[in-house]
């Protein structure tokens, strides 16, 4: 099948009230393309290069999401066009995405990512953390970064138990923060090809899902 196929064969079962970010890492221009046809406009990329090669040979209308680890230094390089930062692992991060949105004076927004599941190498805040960033951001004013919600991951298990606790805790946690001065939670951003549909049933509001719809990341170039 085809991705184009695989798309809006997928497509179908996702509820209207969630979107579905198209996970294009490693995928070419030609492969976003297709989806673009079928009216699909938002994409996800996770490294910094990859995402700013493709925005420059691309349509201006996609709206392009960045959910990789993101370093403080290559903050500039995506905020003039970024549609959302997914990855927001620091408070340290989140001033330099404040303070390059202000050099060109446009709101960039943002997801706090949260750590949840057992595995070491994820990046992400817990929960305690994820509550102290938002308190720190409250306090002083900062225009651009705009907080509008949380991404996590769930551990890459076959115990559908686990995945579905550990999406709760995250959306627990989303409803708990809801709405303060300078944040809305609004994007909750949970689920990828393996479990996207626990991660609805969690309360998900967006997907970023790349494999099912693109098939398999061939990584050798
Ligand atoms: C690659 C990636 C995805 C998509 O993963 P699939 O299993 O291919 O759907 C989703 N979220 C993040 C953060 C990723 O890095």
């Amino acid at each position: 099948m085809s991705s184009k196929e695989k798309y809006k064969n997928f497509i179908k079962q996702i509820p209207k009230e969630v979107t579905l970010i198209a996970v294009s890492k490693t995928k070419t221009a030609e492969e976003i393309m297709e989806l673009y046809a079928e009216g699909h406009r938002d994409f996800g990329e996770n490294y910094v290069q990859e995402l700013i090669s493709k925005y420059e040979s691309l349509p201006k209308d996609i709206r392009w999401h960045f959910i990789g680890h993101l370093q403080t230094n290559k903050v500039k390089f995506i905020t003039p066009f970024v549609h959302l930062i997914h990855s927001v692992d620091s408070l340290r991060l989140l001033q330099e995405i404040n303070k390059q949105g202000e050099k060109i004076n446009r709101s960039i927004d943002c997801l706090i990512q949260i750590y949840v599941g057992n595995e070491e190498t994820k990046f992400g805040l817990n929960l305690d953390e994820v509550k102290d960033l938002i308190l720190m951001f409250e306090e002083k004013k900062h225009s651009f970064a705009k907080i509008k919600g949380l991404m996590g991951m769930a551990s890459n298990t076959d115990n559908e138990i686990q995945i579905k606790n550990e999406f709760n805790i995250i959306k627990d946690l989303f409803v708990s923060i809801g709405e303060s001065k300078h944040c809305k939670m609004e994007f909750l951003s949970m689920g990828m090809s393996s479990d996207f549909n626990i991660a609805i049933q969690s309360g998900s509001n967006m997907i970023r899902v790349g494999s099912l719809i693109f098939g398999e990341r061939n990584y050798i170039k």
